[in-house]
């Protein structure tokens, strides 16, 4: 089994930034990356407020960019998710696959997914005309008629994008109004082929093998309707990816990892950065900020937990981290 000083757990921006950071270094870290790298701005289309960019970068080339660079000063990114992860005696163990690695620090970015409404059906109609990925699925859709659920910029975001493809995108808010910022909602307002309904739930899907309707409750009234659509995408937010260590560090009542000192967790040498310990911000540039901030300060607990373990003459893995304020 390899040691590694440094084991990045994610590839989103917060994770390929700590990456780039900590290789600069020389914590020669491994990123695990998942199957599916890049994070969630592999499933947007123009990203448009990444500064540096004034005139925009389609997502998926960003992180492109990204892990160029962390690959350029030596990062070892290995396309692999994270199975398994031992974080109760030092190294922590890190299982992917039938790959195990034993590290002295790990950072988590592993990001948020998208959430779904919970009903009976959706599952079975995923992919059958319920989507949570505009710019995955939304080339199927062309001639269609769509809805989008949610009031924020990604329901925004993603109607604009559908219209390429729709005839008609009508987005459903279960309030009266946008939570979006100004300049996405006037955007998706101006739209001649988006329109709005407002005080709305979808409380069922009907549909034998592809959707078909919708069953809408109007949260004022309680009234309900049904609503023919031909596909319903979801954008009503993300829920933190923590199933890897629930139980093991402390999360907060939403699931999002508690950190203190911005990227430290509850447990000593265990960092957090990005979407999974951010329900505030959840930008892609903050995400960037966060994967810094965790790998600068990694290098230095980890290089002061080397020298005292040198001036102790502890083993690599002792208890030297004791010693360090956390
Ligand atoms: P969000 O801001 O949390 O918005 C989620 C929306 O879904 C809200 O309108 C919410 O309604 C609604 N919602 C949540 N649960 C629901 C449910 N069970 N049933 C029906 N509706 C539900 O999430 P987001 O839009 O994904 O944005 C996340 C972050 O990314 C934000 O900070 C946003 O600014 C950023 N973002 C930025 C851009 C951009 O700048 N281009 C694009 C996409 C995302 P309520 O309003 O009633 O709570």
């Amino acid at each position: 089994m390899s040691e590694k000083q440094l084991v990045i757990i994610g590839s989103g921006p917060a994770g390929l930034t700590a990456a780039i950071y900590a290789a600069r270094a020389n914590l020669d870290p491994l990123v695990f990356e998942g199957t599916q790298s890049g994070g969630q701005l592999m499933l947007t289309t123009e990203v448009e407020n990444y500064p540096g960019f004034p005139e925009g970068i389609l997502g998926p080339d960003l992180m492109d960019n990204f892990r160029t660079q962390a690959e350029r000063f030596g990062a070892e990114l290995q396309p692999l998710d994270v199975t398994e992860l031992d974080l109760s005696q030092r190294p922590f163990r890190i299982r992917a696959g039938n790959t195990e690695v034993r590290a002295q620090g790990v950072i988590l970015s592993t990001g948020a997914s998208a959430r779904w409404l919970g009903l009976e059906d959706e599952m079975r109609l995923s992919g059958k005309g319920i989507s949570t990925c505009a710019t995955c699925d939304g080339f199927f859709f062309r001639g269609k008629e769509i809805a989008v659920v949610g009031g924020g910029d990604s329901a925004m975001e993603e109607a604009i994008f559908l219209t390429k493809f729709a005839t008609k995108v009508t987005v459903i808010h279960r309030r009266d109004q946008l939570r979006a910022s100004k300049i996405m909602a006037e955007r998706a307002m101006s739209n001649e082929k988006i329109s709005f309904l407002w005080n709305k739930h979808v409380t069922g899907l009907k549909g034998e093998n592809t959707l078909e309707k919708i069953v809408l409750e109007d949260t004022v009234t309680k009234d309900h309707s049904d609503f023919a659509v031909d596909g319903l995408f979801l954008a009503i937010g993300h829920d933190p990816n923590t199933s890897l260590v629930k139980g093991k560090i402390d999360l907060d009542s939403s699931g999002y990892i508690i950190t203190h000192r911005e990227v430290r967790t509850s447990q000593p040498g265990v960092w957090a950065c990005g979407d999974v310990q951010d329900s505030i911000w959840r930008q892609a540039i903050t995400a960037a900020g966060s994967g810094c901030a965790a790998a600068i300060d990694a290098e230095r607990y980890l290089e002061e937990e080397a020298f005292l373990r040198e001036a102790t003459g502890q083993q690599s893995g002792g208890q030297g981290n004791q010693e360090i304020e956390w």
